[in-house]
């Protein structure tokens, strides 16, 4: 998942950095990285489009399936434990690459990518540097980017010793449930790693410190009925909807004072009759008819665990004072996306890639607003384990018909990775 909103002023920038940098501090081991990856920006290119032509829409599971099978022989060939682990047919979910090797040598590293995508796939188009469809950024190009910078690094025979397990998930987009089954296998190489890379669309000269969690939410508010021209009395009481009303204004004042907390009622219905049918409501009543029923659903988005506390406490705060005969029920569901905080440990990996990027000439490389950031696999990891996402390729349009990758930036982007991977694993 991404969120490109900053794309167009990051991309201004870059486009005005000084140009013609030159890679300086790079030992004869790192130079060799780079000679490398500019010799196989052709192949990266090929990949993708076969890649991008496989169509792994989430629910197509035997299309998931396909795109594990071709970039697990990729691991294989560099000498991983590269095998397809299928989850319960009852997640509807058709399960993660997961790729290993173990050695004594730096950091034992988690990296991360999926081979999913939102929309169907098997599109694939190019139009100079910008490749077009479903897939491009978000995020086979960014599968790539691993790929092509282990194939770097073996080439030189620095994989040798080293501890790295890459997870491919094939439902980063719409993770099965319970997620405790569909990330289970993530949470367990997480316990066999120090840290975590991911490789979710790159924004700019950024990279990703923190993601926002996500949990939504139910209100369902019950009023006394009776005739409309009572509803200012006590004694009739006032009604579901003006119950629900002082309840989301309430939201608006408290959680909008917590900075990094957003939330979102995004649908409600109310009346004599009101309800959900999945995502579509319906209410009937009458003009004269104090409204009996209405429910809110949407959405709660937090920088961290504590922070999510603090706002559901607040929140269950409100519902709890009512507005005469009413009465109201706040849930969460159980199923959610956890938050990658912004930890020390992670701005500590943003300024590792950073400084590999001024080695390669690149430039400065900072961290990106948190809370423009949408949810992503890696929150299921990090924390515990310090974690960087965003370290993908440059595109824009995840998600939608007007998908695209920058296949022209692509080479600095594995280069980073294979600079970034080498000196946490020597
Ligand atoms: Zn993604």
């Amino acid at each position: 998942m991404t969120t490109n909103r900053w794309l167009p002023f990051l991309l201004v920038l870059v486009s005005i950095a000084p140009a013609a940098l030159r890679a300086e501090g790079l030992n004869a081991d790192e130079q060799k990285l780079v000679a490398y990856v500019d010799a196989h920006h052709a192949d990266f290119v090929a990949e993708l489009e076969k890649a991008v032509n496989i169509d792994s829409a989430t629910e197509n599971l035997a299309g998931v399936k396909q795109m594990g099978a071709v970039f697990s022989a990729d691991f294989a060939a560099l000498g991983f434990n590269s095998r397809f682990v299928e989850l319960p047919a009852s997640t509807q979910r058709a399960g993660h690459l997961i790729a290993d090797r173990v050695g004594p040598k730096g950091k034992r590293l988690l990296l991360l990518g999926h081979l999913d995508t939102v929309l169907h796939g098997g599109n694939w188009r190019r139009d100079g540097d910008t490749a077009h469809g479903a897939g491009t950024n978000d995020m086979k190009g960014g599968d790539l980017v691993i790929i092509h910078a282990l194939r770097a690094l073996h080439s030189i025979g620095a994989l040798e010793g080293t501890s790295i397990t890459v997870i491919m998930t094939g439902d980063e987009e719409a993770p099965g449930h319970p997620v405790a089954i569909s990330r289970r296998d993530m949470v367990v190489a997480a316990q066999h790693s120090d840290l975590a890379l991911s490789f979710e669309t790159a924004i700019g000269q950024t990279g990703t410190i923190a993601r926002r969690g996500i949990v939504s939410w139910t209100l369902d508010v019950q009023g006394a009925t009776g005739h409309s021209s009572g509803i200012f009395s006590a004694a009739v009481g006032s009604g579901s909807v003006f119950e629900a009303a002082r309840i989301l204004t309430g939201f608006h004042g408290q959680l909008s004072k917590i900075d990094g907390v957003t939330l979102n009622p995004a649908m409600i219905v109310g009346g004599t009759q009101a309800g959900f049918d999945g995502n579509a409501g319906t209410a009937s009543g009458k003009t004269n008819i104090i409204a009996q029923h209405t429910v809110a659903k949407g959405d709660l988005r937090y920088l961290s665990a504590e922070q999510r506390a603090q706002a559901q406490s607040a929140m269950q705060a409100i519902v709890a004072q009512h507005l005469p005969r009413t009465s109201a029920v706040l849930t969460f569901a159980e199923d959610s996306f956890p938050a990658m905080a912004p930890t020390p440990a992670n701005y500590a990996l943003l300024a590792q890639l950073d400084q590999a990027s001024r080695d390669l000439g690149f430039g400065a490389v900072t961290a990106f607003d948190p809370k423009a950031r949408g949810a992503g696999d890696i929150s299921f990891i990090s924390p515990p384990l310090p974690g960087l996402d965003g370290l993908g390729i440059h595109g824009g349009g995840a998600h939608a018909p007007t998908e695209t990758a920058d296949l022209a930036t692509a080479p600095e982007l594995v280069k980073r990775t294979a600079l970034l991977i080498y000196r946490l694993t020597r």
